[in-house]
């Protein structure tokens, strides 16, 4: 039982609509046109309610299915394209310039989009499925403002699964896993501060270039030395500004990373140890340290029954023999994983085949893996709610 009949049928339409958002790219809650547009075409389907700002500028259909039941599931798409200049001469490449949508949330909301139209036309389930649109998945948070909205609790959302393109999973494969498959994402900002001077008389200064040095160095020593081999951290410095000139020593610095992890309980150790090597190495060199760390998304997280019960949806799509059950996770991070933590739930993987990579300049969704993404939609949809 492969693609749906009908989803083949509707593969051109849902195409155009991709293309569409792929020419037309917003970014984080400023999906204007993105969300009228998603709005405007469930209201066309026939969905039984249609809510928007939800979350600012996230959207919402409700599709209630032909026979009477109490289950509700919510399916899951973002919206939100990157601040990346497109290097594509597609036809339907980026009209905006510095944005595009090298993500492939295009091809997310239209996928659900698609769902929603064939869900809307048969209805052939129990109970209640509800499409959810989210803005910001890149970095603003866009599920968390969802969640703050009430969006669980005014729908009477039980279950959520969300779905996410992979660049090198072939086409027509799948690939998840139960337990923790993204990392959280944690920021950090160092602000040094030292005694500037002469770059002749060292001895008279404190060296914020050398105090930061150390601290760039220390923090490797956190990951390599402190957190168990077998659990997974990352600690990357990606800016280290500090200077203006070859002979004078700066009296400030500032460095900024990212720390991530792949369980709550390494994360919260990686906090504190984080703590203990940036004030201590900078008081060992007398300069003085502030640290701002900032909590990002938490790990995501997949619940077990339901990331059978996603594998098995995506076997009847796709055959056993395509759907990777134990794929290994990626210190990558997904905004899902707030939806995951208020609701059992699976995110599952699916194949974009040979594209360049998520976030690449030249990246373009695949539209090939439309009718198989959709197909998942519906499949889970009328199966979580067979009644
Ligand atoms: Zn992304
Ligand atoms: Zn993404």
């Amino acid at each position: 039982m492969p693609i749906v009949n009908r989803v083949a049928d509707l593969h051109a339409e849902i195409t155009a609509w991709r293309r569409d958002l792929h020419a037309h790219p917003e970014l984080q809650y400023d999906v204007h046109r993105t969300a009228a547009s998603v709005a405007d075409k469930l209201k066309t389907f026939g969905c039984d309610d249609v809510v928007t700002g939800i979350g600012r500028t996230g959207v919402v259909g409700v599709i209630r299915g032909r026979r009477a039941g109490s289950k509700v599931v919510g399916l899951r798409a973002d919206m939100d394209a990157l601040p990346i200049k497109e290097a594509t001469d597609l036809p339907y490449k980026s009209t905006v310039p510095g944005k595009m949508h090298a993500c492939g949330h295009d091809g997310h909301t239209a996928m659900l989009l698609g769902a929603a139209k064939y869900l809307a036309e048969t209805r052939n389930f129990a109970g209640t499925a509800i499409v959810i649109f989210q803005p910001a998945e890149e970095g603003g948070a866009g599920a968390r403002a969802m969640l703050r909205d009430g969006l669980l609790d005014r729908f009477g959302i039980e279950q959520v699964f969300g779905m996410h393109n992979g660049p090198g999973l072939p086409v027509g494969e799948f690939a998840i896993r139960s337990g923790p498959m993204m990392a959280s994402t944690d920021t950090i900002e160092i602000d040094l501060e030292g005694k500037g001077g002469h770059a002749g008389f060292p001895h008279r200064g404190v060296d914020t270039i050398l105090v930061g040095a150390q601290i760039v160095n220390q923090l490797q020593s956190i990951v390599a030395r402190n957190v168990d081999p077998l659990d997974a951290a990352v600690i990357s410095i990606c800016v280290f500004q500090a200077g203006d000139t070859d002979n004078v020593i700066p009296q400030h610095a500032q460095l900024r990373g990212t720390v991530r992890s792949m369980s709550p309980k390494v994360r919260e150790f990686l906090e504190k140890r984080v703590r203990q090597v940036v004030e201590g190495t900078a008081n060992l060199y007398g300069a003085k340290a502030e640290l701002t760390y900032t909590t990002g998304y938490p790990v995501l997280i997949n619940e077990a029954r339901q990331t059978a019960f996603a594998a098995e949806i995506a076997a009847e799509i796709a055959g056993k023999d395509k759907v990777h059950n134990e794929c290994a996770p990626i210190m990558g991070a997904e905004d899902f994983a707030y939806m995951l933590q208020e609701r059992p739930g699976a995110f599952i993987w699916l194949g974009n085949g040979d594209s360049a990579g998520l976030h690449h300049p030249a990246y373009d969704f695949n539209d090939e893996a439309i009718p198989v993404g959709t197909s998942y939609w519906i499949r889970l949809a009328e199966t979580a709610l067979a009644g």
